[in-house]
C-alpha cells in the first residue's frame, strides 16, 4: 500500500489558473492539457528537466505565447487573449535584460515612466526600491559596471517597482555561481515574504525549488507529474520520474 499525503491546494484567492492548456509548435506538443492553480502570495515553482515545457507555461502566463487550447486566468479574469502589457504580471529573465545605455536608476524607473508616473514620484519609488535590494549606492552607474548578482537584484527591483500581482521568474539565478546563487535564493525568499506578491518560479535545479517554494510542480514532457509542498514531493514521490529527478534513490 502506498501512502500519499494529500496535495495541499492553495487557500483563499487564486492568483493564477491554467485550465486545460495545451501548446503546440507545429507537430511538437510542448505543453499537454495542463491544469494549475496558484494561490495569491504563494511561492510556486515549476521544476523539471530542460525541454519539459516550464518556460512555455511561464510565457503563456506572461502573454508572450498564446495557448493552442485552454485558458489562463489571473485573479479570476480570463486573460488568454490579452496582450502582456494588459496583464498584471511582470517577468524577470535569466539574462536580466537591463538597458545598457541607461543608468541603474533609469532602468529601475523605466516601467514607471512608460506608465506616466511623475518624475518626483519616480525618484521616490526608485530610491525606495534600490534601498530594498541594498543597492542605493549604484543608482548612477551603468549596468556594465555591476556584478552579476547586482544586476540580478536590479532586474528584481525593476520588476517589483510596478507592484505586479504576480511576478514570473525564468531561471533568474541560472547565470550566477553557486555561492552567489545561494545568497540570492535567501534574498529572493526574504523579498517575496516582504512584498507578499505571488511568485511563479521556473528552475531545473531541484534543490533551489525545494528550498524556496511553498509548492512545487514537477514537469516531465509537457505534463505535471506531481504538485505539492517540497516536503511532500520529496517524501512521497508519486512516480519513478519524480523520485529519480529529485535524486531519491531508495
Ligand atoms: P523548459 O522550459 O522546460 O526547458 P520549454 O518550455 O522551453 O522547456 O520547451 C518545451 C518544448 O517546446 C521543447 O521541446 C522546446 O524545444 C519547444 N519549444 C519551445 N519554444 C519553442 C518555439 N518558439 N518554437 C518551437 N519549439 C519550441
Amino acid at each position: 500500500m502506498t501512502h500519499h499525503a494529500p496535495t495541499p491546494v492553495p487557500q483563499g484567492d487564486i492568483a493564477v489558473s491554467v485550465r486545460g492548456v495545451r501548446k503546440q509548435f507545429g507537430d511538437l506538443v510542448a505543453v499537454n492539457d495542463l491544469d494549475i492553480e496558484i494561490g495569491a502570495g504563494e511561492f510556486f515553482s515549476m521544476l523539471g528537466p530542460s525541454g519539459s515545457g516550464k518556460t512555455t507555461v511561464l510565457r503563456m502566463i506572461a502573454g508572450f505565447e498564446e495557448p493552442t487550447a485552454g485558458s489562463i486566468l489571473l485573479h479570476g479574469t480570463d486573460v488568454t487573449k490579452s496582450a502582456p502589457f494588459d496583464r498584471d504580471v511582470n517577468t524577470v529573465f535569466q539574462d536580466y535584460a537591463l538597458f545598457p545605455h541607461l543608468t541603474i536608476a533609469e532602468n529601475v524607473a523605466y516601467g514607471l515612466k512608460v506608465r506616466g508616473v511623475s518624475a518626483a514620484e519616480r525618484r521616490r519609488l526608485v530610491a525606495e526600491s534600490l534601498e530594498q535590494v541594498q543597492l542605493a549606492h549604484v543608482a548612477d552607474r551603468s549596468p556594465a559596471q555591476l556584478s552579476g548578482g547586482q544586476r540580478q537584484r536590479i532586474a528584481l527591483a525593476r520588476a517589483l517597482i510596478l507592484r505586479p500581482k504576480v511576478l514570473l521568474l525564468d531561471e533568474p539565478l541560472g547565470a550566477l555561481d553557486k555561492q552567489l546563487r545561494e545568497q540570492m535564493q535567501f534574498e529572493l525568499k526574504q523579498i517575496q515574504r516582504e512584498v507578499g506578491i505571488t511568485f511563479v518560479f521556473v528552475t531545473h535545479d531541484q534543490e533551489e525549488a525545494l528550498t524556496l517554494s511553498d509548492r512545487v510542480a514537477v514537469f516531465n514532457n509537457g505534463k505535471i507529474e506531481q504538485v505539492g509542498s517540497p516536503r511532500e514531493v520529496y517524501e512521497f514521490p508519486r512516480t519513478e520520474f519524480v523520485a529519480r529527478f529529485l535524486g531519491i534513490t531508495n
